[in-house]
C-alpha cells in the first residue's frame, strides 16, 4: 500500500517519494504552496505541514509590524476618524 501524496492525494511510489512534514510527496508535488516553485529537502520551509519557499514562508511578515511608530500613528488616526464629525468637508470642491 503506497501512502497518498500530501498535495495531490494520489499514491506515492517509493521511487518518487519525499518524506517530509509527516507526509509523503511526489517530487513534483513538493513545491511552494504559493508560487509552486519546486522545493527539495534542503531548501523548503515547513509551515502547518505544508512546504513553502523562503519567500512565501508565512513566519512573521504580517505580525511583526504591529508596534512600529508608524503603525501606532495610523492606529490613532483610525480612532480619530471613527469619531463622529459634525461637518463633512465638501467633496470635490478643492480641485481646479
Ligand atoms: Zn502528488
Ligand atoms: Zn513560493
Amino acid at each position: 500500500m503506497n501512502p497518498p501524496c500530501g498535495r495531490c492525494k494520489k499514491p506515492v511510489y517509493p521511487t518518487e517519494k519525499i518524506n517530509c512534514l509527516d507526509k509523503f510527496w511526489h517530487k513534483g508535488c513538493f513545491s511552494c504552496e504559493v508560487c509552486k516553485m519546486a522545493l527539495s529537502m534542503s531548501n523548503y520551509k515547513g509551515f502547518e505541514k505544508k512546504p513553502y519557499c523562503t519567500m512565501h514562508y508565512p513566519k512573521t511578515s504580517f505580525t511583526i509590524v504591529t508596534d512600529t511608530p508608524e503603525n501606532k500613528r495610523l492606529k490613532q488616526q483610525t480612532m480619530l476618524n471613527s469619531q463622529p464629525r459634525p461637518v463633512a468637508p465638501p467633496a470635490g470642491g478643492v480641485r481646479q
